[in-house]
C-alpha cells in the first residue's frame, strides 16, 4: 500500500531520530513513555502517529504498517479503539488540557486492549496541561497500564513540570527541518515552485508553518510589509494609502493582523542586521539584497520596532483594530520623517 496514510517514507527531517522510533516500533521495544520536543509545525505528530500505526499494525510489511489489515484501516479512519489522543481544548480565554481528559484517558488506559495486543496513547501538547491535569498524569506515568505506551509531544519542553519530564524514559530532540526539506516536501503536495521556494525561506524550519502560510496567504502578507516599509523609508507612504490599508485591515482578525505586524518586527529585524559588520542569520533569506538597499539608521530602526511591540500589546486590548492599525502606521511614518 504505498498511498497508506501513515508510512515511514513520507516522514521528512530528523532521519536518525525517525528511524530509532521506527525501530523500537518494528521491533516492539518501544518504552513506555517517550518526550516528543521540539518547534511546532516539524512532524512530531505525524511522527508519533506513524509510531501508533506500526505498533499496531497485525502485518508489517518491510517496517511499514501495510495498510490493508483491520488494525490499519481503523487507524486510517481514526477510529482505531486502542489508538487515544489527548489534546488542548481551545477556549476564549486559554489552550488547556484540563484533569476531565486526564480521567477519560486514565479510564479507556485501565481497559484491556480490543483490537491489537497493546495500546498507543498521545497527548499533544502537554505542556498544555494544566496542574490539576498534569499532577493526575503523574500517576499513570509512575505506574503505567502494562499494555499502554504513551507519547507524549511538546514545543516547550521547559513549560513541563519537571516530574512528567522524569517519568518519561525517553526525551528525544526535533530539530527544524531545512528550507530544502520544506521546499521538497512542498513541491510533493502540489505547490508550484515559486511559492513553495518562498514558503521555505520565511517558514523558520517548520513545514506546519509553511502550509499554514500558504493556505493564508501569509507569504503574501509578507511582502505586504515589506512594501511598506520601503514606502515609509522611502517617505511614499501617503495618508491615501494608509487608509485605504486601514480598510482592508478592518476585514482581518486580530490575529492576522498580528502576523503583519510580527512580519514587519522581523523585516526591520533584518534591516539592522544587514547594517552590521557580522554575518547573522536573517529571517527573510530571499529579500537580503532588497533590505540591504534599505538605509534606515539604527536610532530610528529602534524606534520602529518599539512602535511594533506597542501595537502588538493594544492589539490585545480592546481597541479598535482600524484605528490602531492605521495610527501604528502614522507613528511608523513619524519616526522616518
Ligand atoms: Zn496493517
Amino acid at each position: 500500500m504505498g498511498d497508506y496514510k501513515f508510512s515511514w517514507k513520507k516522514i521528512i527531517g530528523n532521519s536518525e531520530t525517525v528511524a530509532n522510533l521506527k525501530k523500537f516500533s518494528v521491533e516492539k521495544t518501544f518504552p513506555h513513555a517517550v518526550l516528543f520536543a521540539g518547534v511546532e509545525g516539524i512532524g512530531k505528530r505525524k511522527v508519533a502517529e506513524t509510531c501508533a500505526a506500526t505498533l499496531l499494525c497485525e502485518n508489517l510489511i518491510d517496517g511499514e504498517p501495510c495498510g490493508t489489515c483491520d488494525s490499519c484501516k481503523l487507524m486510517a479512519a481514526g477510529t482505531h479503539p486502542d489508538f487515544y489522543v489527548v489534546e488542548p481544548e481551545d477556549t476564549k480565554a486559554a489552550r488547556n488540557i484540563k484533569i476531565g481528559q486526564i480521567r477519560d484517558l486514565q479510564r479507556e488506559a485501565s481497559l484491556r486492549p480490543v483490537q491489537s495486543d497493546r495500546r498507543v496513547v498521545i497527548i499533544d501538547g502537554a505542556e498544555f496541561m494544566n496542574k490539576a491535569a498534569a499532577n493526575c498524569i503523574l500517576k499513570t506515568l509512575e505506574e503505567p497500564p502494562t499494555q499502554t505506551i504513551f507519547i507524549l509531544l511538546t514545543a516547550n519542553r521547559a513549560g513541563l513540570l519537571l516530574t512528567i519530564r522524569s517519568r518519561c524514559s525517553m526525551t528525544l530532540s526535533f530539530e527544524k527541518l531545512s528550507a530544502e526539506q520544506i521546499y521538497e516536501s512542498l513541491l510533493v503536495q502540489g505547490i508550484d515552485a515559486v511559492k513553495a521556494q518562498k514558503l521555505s525561506v520565511i517558514a523558520d524550519g517548520s513545514l506546519g508553518r509553511a502550509l499554514a502560510l500558504e493556505k493564508s496567504g501569509g507569504y503574501e502578507m509578507r511582502d505586504d510589509a515589506f512594501n511598506l516599509i520601503k514606502q515609509i523609508s522611502s517617505k511614499a507612504l501617503t495618508d491615501e494609502i494608509i487608509f485605504a490599508k486601514g480598510k482592508i485591515w478592518e476585514t482581518w482578525s486580530r490575529e492576522n493582523f498580528a502576523d503583519f505586524v510580527t512580519y514587519i518586527q522581523k523585516i526591520l529585524r533584518d534591516i539592522y542586521l544587514l547594517n552590521q559588520s557580522e554575518v547573522y542569520e536573517l529571517y527573510n533569506v530571499d529579500l537580503k539584497e532588497n533590505l540591504a538597499a534599505i538605509k534606515i539608521p539604527e536610532k530610528i530602526l529602534y524606534k520602529m520596532i518599539a512602535e511594533g511591540t506597542l501595537a502588538q500589546r493594544r492589539l490585545k486590548s480592546n481597541a479598535n483594530l482600524r484605528l490602531l492599525a492605521e495610527s501604528y502606521l502614522m507613528r511608523l511614518r513619524l519616526t522616518c520623517k
